[in-house]
């Protein structure tokens, strides 16, 4: 591997007291760090190019006559991950809690912290595994799925509403209420086997007060401290703002999520190698392909570019996207790299979660037409594209685990559902879709439970099973072909992910787009108003390029392409040209 010198860290009472060896024939010991913690020893090795697949030898030698032997294993290389996702990678995010319970006999797991599993209860666990998500594969086929996105699964031994993920206890264990470190990886090789890639959900911010090295701290040094609790401000943009105080900056880095959080110092060389060496090894033995970076703006950002280059060195294809959860295009293209925007330092992320996009659809279809609403919002957004070296990776959305469910947003209108769907599907970036959202799950983001309910028919002796068409009603049905339409379709013409995007300014209400390449046109066209609409063509002819006729993706239908198109009430249509 690129990465060569790598620190291990040894725990053990008074571990400092003890005299190290190392036998091994192509690894040497390069440097011994004694942290404050005495029960802490941090050893930096070199592994030669020579090296085996054989265990290490680190012998510790104290006053007993025997020396204490630990074995640290170097392993061939087995990489099936790497492979990074591009817009042609339809996503579907699931939060594994809520999706489905494959395996009853780990929802409650003797020992840990929180052993309550209770699906009444929005703040307990509710038993969803890999191993649910692992049978029901074939769903996420059916959807035309190419990258799955679940939310964190390394163990989270919290006392309290632990389901979520984001509150880290080990970072090398998938909590055993998921499954194990050997499932996770069997869950990656099954999805490569159907061509869906891997994005494992990372952060680096913050981990929970659980911690074993929080709880027995190396250094304090690791993390941020104050003389008494103090959060963070949640303001990103004073990152960006030229204006900014260093007190506002200050706080927004080092100001702690959340009272059970503890914010990480990134800027601690030996916390920094441990992240950067954990993010690595999961790419490694899981089969990683990106990774969704959790809360992006809030750790140390000098850190974040050393870590996004340090596994794009080791995986060149790897690509890594960072949760801008940020008010603004410029703010949200800060964080990318190469972009428009004069920064001091190249952050070597690719690629940030478009809200902003988020935010111009759900707000534009939900508005009368103007001259900067309805359609003309999502238009004007993307025209602040110039910023990104490149917005084909942005990762576009309607609804996520923190955001009200989308079918509620725009007041359960089945035909404002499918253009919000077509918008996300046929509009670039990788799309990537919340689980549920297709059978149109519903309820606003008060509290964060009521977006993150069980998918029906994921336990045993649920009322309704949501993944066959006979457990979902006709409405669902109906809103769930679409979707699984227009995600086929997608599938199957791998050209149109990153063809060439052309927009024409919205007039009456209508939307106009084309996507295109050298060999293929589809032209997407919508209409807001409550009316039926007949729009003229003559004004697109520069990608109609005189084409006589086509496909209307969604009914199948052969179209003839005349000097004027009618379109229905609230509606869309996408057809590609021939
Ligand atoms: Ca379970």
């Amino acid at each position: 591997m690129t990465h060569k010198r790598i620190e291990l860290l040894f725990n053990g009472n008074n571990i400092q007291q003890y005299t190290l060896t190392l036998e091994a024939t192509n690894t040497t010991i390069e440097k011994i760090t004694l942290p404050p913690n005495k029960n802490y020893l941090i050893v930096e090795i070199a592994i030669s190019q020579n090296q085996k697949a054989e265990d290490l030898r680190f012998l510790f030698k104290g006053k007993r006559k025997k020396p204490i032997e630990f074995r640290y294993p170097i392993l061939s290389r087995d990489t099936k991950g790497g492979q990074g996702i591009d817009a042609n990678d339809l996503m579907y995010m699931i939060f594994p809690d809520r999706f489905s319970n494959g395996d009853t006999g780990n929802d409650v797991i003797a020992g840990m912290n929180e052993t309550t599993c209770d699906r009444n209860n929005g703040y307990a666990r509710h038993g969803g595994d890999v191993q649910g998500i692992i049978n029901h594969l074939d769903y996420l086929d059916e959807l035309g799925i190419k990258s799955l996105w679940i939310n964190p699964l390394v163990e989270n031994n919290q006392p309290k509403t632990s389901y979520h993920g984001y509150a880290a206890t080990d970072l090398y264990k998938i909590d055993p209420r998921f499954g194990s470190n050997e499932l996770y990886k069997s869950l990656n090789t099954q999805c490569h086997q159907r061509g869906i890639k891997v994005v494992t959900d990372v952060v680096y911010n913050h981990w929970g007060n659980e911690h074993h090295l929080y709880k027995d701290i190396p250094d304090s040094n690791w993390f941020h401290w104050f003389p008494k609790f103090t959060k963070t401000n949640y303001r990103a943009e004073v990152l960006v703002d030229p204006y900014a105080s260093q007190a506002d900056k200050t706080l927004m880095s080092d100001g702690w999520f959340d009272k059970h959080m503890p914010d990480l110092n990134q800027q601690d060389p030996h916390l920094a190698k441990y992240l950067i060496q954990n993010s690595i090894w999961w790419v490694e033995f899981a089969g990683v392909d990106a990774y969704r970076i959790d809360t992006y703006a809030y750790p140390d950002q000098k850190f974040m570019s050393q870590l996004n280059d340090a596994i794009r060195k080791e995986y060149p294809n790897f690509v890594l996207f960072g949760e801008t959860w940020v008010q603004g295009s410029s703010v949200q293209a800060y964080f990318t790299e190469a972009n428009g925007l004069n920064k001091a330092f190249s952050s070597h992320l690719q690629s940030v979660t478009d809200f902003q996009l988020y935010y111009a659809i759900t707000k534009g279809l939900n508005e009368p037409f103007g001259w900067e609403e309805s359609f003309r919002r999502i238009q004007m957004t993307l025209s602040h594209d110039v910023l990104y070296k490149d917005p084909y990776r942005l990762v576009t959305f309607l609804d996520n685990h923190d955001l009200s469910r989308f079918y509620s947003v725009i007041g359960e209108d089945d035909a404002k559902f499918k253009m919000g769907i077509a918008l996300l599907y046929t509009l670039r970036g990788i799309p990537c879709i919340y689980y549920g959202t297709e059978i149109l799950m519903k309820n606003f983001c008060d509290p964060d439970s009521k977006v993150r309910e069980d998918f029906q028919g994921g336990w045993q002796g649920d009322a309704s099973n949501k993944f066959t068409a006979e457990g979902r009603t006709e409405k669902e049905n109906e809103t769930f072909d679409f979707v699984k339409t227009l995600g086929q379709w997608r599938k199957n013409n791998s050209w149109f992910g990153l063809s060439k995007l052309t927009q024409f300014v919205p007039e009456e209400n209508t939307y106009v787009y084309f996507r295109h390449d050298k060999a293929h046109t589809v032209m997407c066209l919508y209409n807001g108003n409550d009316e039926e609409i007949t729009i003229k063509l003559d004004r697109f002819a520069e990608c109609i390029k005189g084409k006589p006729s086509g496909l209307d993706i969604i009914t199948g239908q052969r179209v003839t392409i005349d000097t004027s198109m009618m379109l229905a009430p609230k509606s869309v249509r996408i057809i590609e040209l021939y």
